[in-house]
């Protein structure tokens, strides 16, 4: 995820993002809607509960699996079980490159969430490469690693 995405989300969710550095979102910009609402999600439930006291309940990964939001923290409640089960259901429907309306594909080596524009320019970006293009860039998906 880009740099300045990561920055405000660790920016506007301190205590959630406490233990966070940069690169800790391995996933594209499209689902940056959909963590961010999460967080807020994450944030009320934590500062709701009186023995949550800032930083003992804090995020350690997020990232993309199988096609899908993956939100790691490091301990749970069922609140917490339930928002993040709801954002991973709405990024199996949210392109992961542009944020708009994306469905799950699957081939033999990768599972992806994307919609029809950016599996297209995603095709077209792999025949470049393999046909040996050096300026057809990184493949989608790995611009920031
Ligand atoms: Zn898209």
């Amino acid at each position: 995820m880009r740099k300045d995405l990561e920055t405000k989300l660790c920016t506007d969710f301190p205590e959630l993002y406490a233990n966070f550095q940069y690169k800790q979102f391995e996933c594209l910009d499209g689902w940056y809607d959909i963590i961010y609402r999460l967080s807020a999600n994450l944030a009320n439930i934590i500062s709701d509960h009186d023995d949550m006291k800032p930083n003992i309940y804090t995020a350690v990964q997020v990232k993309e699996k199988f096609g899908a939001l993956v939100f790691y923290m490091n301990r749970y409640t069922d609140e917490i079980d339930e928002a993040i089960a709801k954002a991973s259901e709405e990024s199996l429907r949210t392109c992961e490159t542009c944020g708009g309306e994306g469905k799950l594909l699957k081939d033999s080596w990768s599972w992806r969430t994307i919609c029809d524009g950016c599996e297209v320019e995603r095709e077209r970006q792999w025949q470049r490469i393999k046909a040996g293009d050096s300026d057809a860039g990184p493949p989608m998906g790995e611009m920031d690693s």
